[in-house]
């Protein structure tokens, strides 16, 4: 009984995972269509599968808030460090946005999820939607807005409709963009407000944060047993087919992050940080490593510290400052990893994106990046809010969400070397800011 209880928690959800693949594949082989299957997934897969969705979605408008707004306000003085927070929110948009792109054009290319049978498709869709909401998410993908349009709902007429209404289908407010636009505005209006006064809202909020967390990790508690129900429910009506699948869109998300880590990141410190790459990458391979094996940027942190200044010589104050808002808010490998899923489960479905619905895939992605908690698992809610956002059916995280914890090993290196090349480019561009002024002196 202990031994279960002291087993990791992604150890149990590979179990999971296995248990309910080899479940449902069996029942899709031995019996097909039988309806005591089909009874099975009305009564208890499918409604376990939504208990385990529910709990993730019940913190999703409260951990936006929060950890926008926390990630913002911790800048601080913001006339003292406004230099460096700029260049590291531009940093943060501009690499983050190149990695949504290079996914987006990887899994546009691949096409990892069309290839489905349109009657397993209909079958999965069948299982899945067992409801009319999610049938009619899908529908109201077809109705969707212009870009134009898209872009000005981005601020909120009332952001508490926003956050209310957030997973209504039938909405057609900004929904949960507009509470992230309004996370971000209360954030940099905290961040420049006198601190003596709002000193006890920052604790506040923090304390609130700290709960979320405390919530999520109940959450992911169910999780071994949501992604069992999930995955018997798909694989008892798909089969083969659906593994084939998975094992595309894993290879086109690891591909993707390799591009990133190695080319984006290898010329960016090439030419931004003056840095042989090859030693770079060498002088972090700790960091990476760890990050590899906890599956958390946060849990990382201490360790991107030390080296940092250790092996690479940054300035401590720049290095701790950057490394400590990039652990949450620069997360590339989280962006991407999100573009991606979102697009796959749009093909796997057969909901087709307009170029604006992708626009906003682009942008909630590299918004979520800097939601995004860095845990592990940090960004299945924000999947969970994108997929909402554009239309498609959010049961599709239970055909992802097996494979996730390889994926979240592989983005949160990506999330945390990010992190280090930013602060290796602020450093180095600090410094020839300051050389030249000793020079002007
Ligand atoms: N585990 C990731 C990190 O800590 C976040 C995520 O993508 O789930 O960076």
């Amino acid at each position: 009984m202990n031994r279960e209880a002291g087993m990791p928690l992604h150890t149990r959800i590979f179990i999971g995972l296995a248990v309910g693949l080899g479940l449902g594949l069996l029942c899709n082989i031995v019996l097909p269509g039988d309806p005591r299957v089909q009874w099975v997934v009305a009564n208890v897969a499918y409604p376990a599968g939504q208990i385990f969705l529910r709990s993730i979605f019940m913190i999703v408008i409260p951990l936006i808030f929060t950890a926008i707004v926390l990630g913002i306000a911790d800048l601080g003085d913001i006339k003292k460090i406004g230099r460096i927070g700029l260049k590291t929110l531009l940093f943060t948009v501009v690499i983050t946005g190149i990695s949504v792109l290079i996914g987006l054009t990887l899994v546009n290319t691949v096409k990892p999820g069309v290839g489905l049978s349109e009657q397993s498709r209909t079958a999965l869709i069948g299982a899945l939607s067992n409801n009319e909401k999610v049938s009619g998410i899908v529908t109201s993908a077809g109705e969707a807005k212009t870009p134009i349009q898209t872009l000005v709902e981005i601020i909120p007429r009332n952001p508490l409709a926003d956050a209310v209404y957030a997973f209504d289908p039938e909405y057609r407010g900004g929904g949960l963009l507009s509470v992230m636009f309004f996370s971000v505005v209360f954030g940099v209006a905290l961040a420049v407000s006198d601190p003596r006064r709002t000193a006890p809202l920052v604790q506040g909020l923090q304390g609130l944060y700290d709960v979320i967390m405390k919530i999520i990790e109940f959450a992911m508690n169910l999780a071994p047993y949501g992604v069992a129900a999930l995955i018997f429910t798909t694989a008892s009506q798909l089969g083969f087919e659906v593994i084939l699948v998975l094992l595309k869109y894993v290879l086109v998300v690891i591909a993707a992050l390799a591009i990133h880590q190695f080319v984006t990141y290898g010329l960016i410190v090439r030419f931004f940080a003056r840095l042989n790459p090859l030693k770079f990458f060498q002088s972090i391979r700790e960091v990476m490593l760890t990050a590899f094996s906890t599956s958390s940027s946060n849990a990382t942190l201490p360790t991107a510290i030390r080296v940092s200044s250790n092996e690479l010589k940054l300035n401590r104050d720049i290095a701790n400052f950057v490394l400590t808002v990039g652990s949450t808010a620069n997360q590339n490998g989280t962006a991407l990893y999100e573009g991606i899923t979102v697009l796959f489960l749009a093909q796997f479905y057969g909901v087709e994106l307009t170029i604006g619905q992708q626009l906003t895939v682009v942008l909630l992605s590299i918004l979520a990046g800097v939601g995004t908690a860095g845990v592990p698992g940090g960004s299945l809610p924000l999947v969970v809010l994108v997929l909402q956002t554009v239309g498609v059916p959010a049961e599709g995280i239970g055909i992802i969400l097996g494979v996730d914890r390889i994926l979240d090993m592989c983005r949160t290196v990506v999330n945390v070397t990010g992190d280090i090349t930013l602060a290796a480019c602020v450093d180095a561009s600090e410094n020839r800011a300051s050389a030249k002024d000793t020079g002007v002196a």
